[in-house]
């Protein structure tokens, strides 16, 4: 049968490819099935200059650093890029089809993170006419002295304020709670950054495709704050689409076992499964691969 492997990982962020290393470590069939045109997930696409610090075994590496590494381990003439799986089916084989091509397993591992996603708007009038206002940052050297409207109260916002706080001291972060939803101690120290509780975005003014100001609107007032920028950075997070899986979701996340099971020879890993107390992070993504590998091989 043509495309028949052992394994299929769908998915090419940092849990696919370390699945993928061990597959290629011990000789084990395997391809993997990327939606996108570039590899390494969340880490290559919204923050390869950031150091990370918790992956075990290793003391501190850029994101984009540990992709590369993870590139290393594996033969990268096996990653299929452009091939966004639309379908599942499942029989004897398990059938995944990306609606050019199909391709066929014995074994599935769903690495999808947070899915084939578009970044959440920040949801102003005129928003996609400004290319100033950006969703991810691969390289931040361009935001240096920058006046930086930051909108988002979750860990990636609160880790962006602090990084982009440390080159610019004109960086606004607007949330639109009372409370961040992040880990507020990552920005206590920055004495640059001012912090705009509980505000949402009202509107914004456009000169020659670039957003020059926003206005804020303080939640259950009418108190308007105008904020001159030179960017504006949305940090809502990601519309995720897996729906079309035939198997059981909470909101966008795949429902596990204590194996990681989907059903039968499917299985889930990294920030795509969800099971109690589920924390989305690499080191627990790469624990569920080792013991998703033990299972298979
Ligand atoms: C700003 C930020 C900072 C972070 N910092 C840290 C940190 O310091 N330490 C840490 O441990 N974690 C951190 N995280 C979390 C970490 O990035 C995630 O836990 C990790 O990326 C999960 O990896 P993954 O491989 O499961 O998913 P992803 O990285 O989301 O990769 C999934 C891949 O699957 C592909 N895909 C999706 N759907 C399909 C489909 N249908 N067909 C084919 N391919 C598909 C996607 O295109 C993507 O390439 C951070 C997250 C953010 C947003």
């Amino acid at each position: 049968m043509e495309n028949l492997h052992k394994v299929i990982i769908v998915g090419a962020g940092p849990i696919g490819l370390y699945f993928a290393s061990k597959c290629e470590e011990s000789g084990i069939d395997y391809i993997v099935l990327e939606g996108s045109d570039t590899i390494g997930g969340q880490l290559t696409r919204l923050y390869p200059e950031k150091d990370i610090v918790d992956i075990p075994g290793i003391d501190c590496i850029k994101a984009a650093g540990y992709i590369e590494l993870l590139k290393t381990k594996i033969n990268l003439k096996k990653v299929v890029l452009d091939a966004r799986v639309s379908s599942i089916k499942i029989s004897d084989k398990i059938e995944i089809s990306t609606g050019k091509t199909a391709y066929f397993c014995e074994f599935l591992v769903l690495a999808t993170g947070l899915g084939a996603s578009v970044p959440r708007p920040l949801g102003v009038e005129h928003e996609n006419e400004c290319d100033n206002i950006i969703y991810s940052v691969k390289s931040f050297d361009h935001l240096k002295n920058k006046r930086v409207a930051i909108f988002g109260g979750g860990d990636s916002a609160l880790d962006w304020a602090k990084a982009i706080s440390a080159i610019s001291d004109n960086v606004h972060l607007i949330h639109r709670r009372l409370e961040f939803r992040g880990n507020p101690d990552t920005i206590k120290d920055c004495k640059n950054l001012k912090i705009h509780l509980p505000y949402v975005p009202s509107s914004i003014v456009v000169e020659n495709g670039k957003a020059t100001s926003v206005t804020i609107k303080k939640v259950d007032s009418d108190e308007l704050v105008t904020i001159p920028v030179d960017y504006i950075f949305v940090n809502y997070g990601n519309i995720a689409s897996l729906s079309s899986f035939p198997f059981k979701m909470d909101n966008a996340f795949l429902v596990v076992n204590n194996e990681n099971r989907v059903e039968n020879k499917v299985f889930a890993i990294g920030d795509v499964c969800q099971y109690e107390n589920k924390t989305r992070r690499i080191a627990p993504g790469l624990k569920e691969a080792d013991k998703v590998f033990k299972l298979i091989s």
